[in-house]
């Protein structure tokens, strides 16, 4: 099972810092993760001891490069449980990710007067590039309702996906609410009406088990920075026929088979759609992230978190002013909680917290529709995973009491 909960902790550098002279309390995991010395070692060691361009090198380190990077395409394969590693495209994150199933599935299977399903939650990864290609083709851009508490409503999804639906693109966790959504269910919704289901996994893989074919996805993206690994690294899952049809988007080396004067064969999925040189190092990164987590497994991560959400959350409710964004149920969400202090704008109470060496984040998040639909132009956000401890949650409880006092 791992290693003892207080221990995960001593693994992350970074977090035994002081900030303005108090212990870093860092709960800006949503935004990115910090990084365990397993992590920081392996990059270390490939640039190190085998650093050199992938695939097209018969000498030695070329070899090295070449079989540690392809190897992580397997664990991916595992972790997410695609069904053969030829499914995972590598790509710089979730927000290139969804461009490339918008700009290339989206632009060659949505016509005029389809219709593309989305809800109030996206994040503007899993929102603009669907406007955009909905603006190329004349598609036409529907909004899945959320239910008081900030629940994605089933019964909007079920009205809202027909038979006029191509796309129906979803978060797994939302960014903001923390709300986890039921991807399974509308899967199920999207595959009746023959409408392909992408899934935006960057808040869900970092925190829960998760597996692609039980959830109906069909093309599922996610982030290595949100995970423990390093950034500029992300993974496109698609179903290989989807992804057989898909066009390439970025041409040049690597991805051909074979160039001639005026016609080029691409290489075969997924190498056609890695053009140029890789992060290879990122990648390996990203590899050596998923052994750590799940060498605690995900499961022990999402009880964890649990546990931290159960205890700061009915605190945060005490407190008269504080207003919770989403579910006000624990049970119902990940370890990320949105707020606002009634008088105070949420950039200030985010720098009176850095003050008491507290990081959350403050702002629309990347979900400015969002924003609107909840009324209120930014919130301020604090996100938990896996190095957090009740230690931190007290102390976030404190910085902001002290924040009322001072402010308000
Ligand atoms: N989707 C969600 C739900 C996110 O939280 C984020 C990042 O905040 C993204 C997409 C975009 O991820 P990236 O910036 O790593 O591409």
């Amino acid at each position: 099972m791992g290693k003892k909960m207080n221990n995960w902790r001593a693994d992350f550098p970074i977090l035994a810092q002081k900030v303005n002279d108090e212990p870093l309390v860092y709960l800006d995991n949503a935004a990115t993760t910090q990084k365990p010395l397993a992590v920081l070692q392996t990059v270390r060691d490939f640039y190190e001891n085998d650093n050199a361009n992938i695939h097209r090198g018969v000498h030695t380190l070329a070899q090295r490069a070449t079989e540690r990077y392809e190897q992580v395409r397997q664990k991916v394969t595992d972790f997410i449980h695609g069904n053969d590693w030829h499914e995972v495209v590598f790509t710089k994150g979730t927000t290139e990710a969804l461009n490339w199933v918008a700009a290339s599935y989206g632009a060659t299977h949505v016509k005029a007067g389809d219709e593309i399903v989305l809800s109030y939650l996206e994040h503007h990864s899993n929102l603009v590039p669907w406007q955009q290609l909905a603006k190329k083709v004349g598609a036409k851009l529907k909004y899945i309702e959320l239910t008081a508490d900030g629940q994605l409503d089933l019964q909007s999804a079920a009205d809202l996906i027909t038979d006029r639906t191509a796309i129906v693109a979803l978060c797994h966790a939302s960014n903001v609410m923390g709300v986890v959504n039921p991807i399974q269910a509308v899967s199920q919704l999207a595959h009746a009406h023959g409408a392909v289901m992408v899934v935006d996994g960057a808040q869900a893989v970092p925190h829960l088990p998760v597996d692609v074919q039980e959830l109906g996805a069909d093309f599922y993206a996610f982030s290595g920075h949100k995970m423990l690994a390093p950034t500029g690294v992300g993974v496109l899952w698609g179903k290989l026929a989807l992804l057989n049809e898909m066009p390439p988007l970025e041409f040049g080396g690597e991805m051909i088979a074979n160039v001639g004067l005026y016609e080029t064969d691409f290489k075969e999925v997924p190498y056609k759609f890695e053009g140029g040189t890789q992060n290879i190092a990122g990648v390996i990164g990203l590899g050596a992230a998923i052994d750590y987590l799940q060498a605690i497994g995900l499961e022990q991560i999402t009880k964890h978190e649990q546990e931290l959400i159960s205890y700061v959350l009915p605190q945060l409710q005490a407190i008269d002013g504080l207003e919770i964004y989403g579910p006000q149920d624990p049970s119902l969400r990940t370890g990320i909680l949105s707020f606002n202090l009634t008088g105070l704008h949420p950039h200030d109470l985010a720098s009176a917290l850095d003050m008491d060496g507290v990081a959350v984040r403050a702002g629309h998040h990347c979900a400015q529709p969002l924003m609107n639909y909840l009324g209120v132009s930014a919130t301020a956000r604090a996100s938990f995973y896996l190095y957090n401890t009740k230690e931190d949650a007290d102390l976030l409880i404190k910085a902001i009491l002290d924040a009322k006092e001072f402010f308000l």
